[in-house]
């Protein structure tokens, strides 16, 4: 089963994952694989470390998504297929819809053309389970200068407003288009209440 984590900066998605994974390790041991993406490879790292530094401010938003995707199919080829292979239950840190919203949207260099791009990425594998961490651009935006690391790297408009509004609309749009697959929780809520229901989905989705 291939869980993915989704929602803009703020949103709550990694401290709920932190949490989530604290609960469940206990109960599946091996059969559960926490992963990341940009990352959890040395190949999809180094990849990752291009991406985020921040000296890099010469860097195309094609060649910026092309980066990602890249990332991301070594990580679908290292991590995730044997992963699921081996029977797992694989919770990942972002996945296709990161790009369609932040590449695609943020940096407007267009939903279609992100998502094929990833369709060959990824041959086409989509989660199982998609969890979307709903907040407004404003709550994460000052969730985020509240609580964010100084030395966390964010690139060129990532922090305006502007830019959060487009890749939360287009995270709204892709769960509109993909009901089954995407389930919106509203991560205004208490972070007790937003771990609870995560868990009833991945409960659900992975006895499916
Ligand atoms: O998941 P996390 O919040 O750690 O993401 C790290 C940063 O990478 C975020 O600030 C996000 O803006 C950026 N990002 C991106 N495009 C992606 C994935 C992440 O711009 N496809
Ligand atoms: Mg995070």
């Amino acid at each position: 089963t291939f869980i993915s984590f989704e929602g803009p900066d703020g949103a709550g998605k990694t401290s709920a994952l932190n949490t989530i994974t604290a609960q469940i390790q206990p109960l599946l041991g091996d059969r559960l694989t926490i992963t990341r993406e940009p990352g959890g490879n040395p190949i999809s790292e180094s990849i990752r470390a291009i991406i985020l530094d921040r000296a890099n401010t010469a860097m195309d938003y094609r060649t910026e998504a092309l980066l990602y995707a890249a990332a991301r199919r070594q990580h679908l080829a290292q991590t995730i297929l044997p992963a699921l292979a081996a029977d797992k239950l694989v919770l990942c840190d972002r996945y296709v819809d990161s790009s369609v919203a932040y590449q695609g949207a943020g940096r407007q260099i267009g939903e279609a053309a992100v998502a094929r791009m990833n369709e060959f990425a990824t041959d086409g594998l989509l989660p199982d389970l998609t969890i979307y961490f709903d907040v407004p651009a404003a709550v994460g935006l000052k969730r985020i200068q509240a609580h964010r690391d100084p030395n966390k790297v964010d690139r060129l408009d990532v922090e305006q407003e502007t830019f959060h509004d487009r890749v939360r609309a287009a995270y709204l749009r892709l769960q509109a288009a993909h009901p089954e697959r995407i389930k919106l929780i509203d991560a205004t809520q208490e972070p007790d209440q937003v771990v609870a229901q995560a868990l009833v989905l991945i409960k659900q989705t992975a006895q499916r």
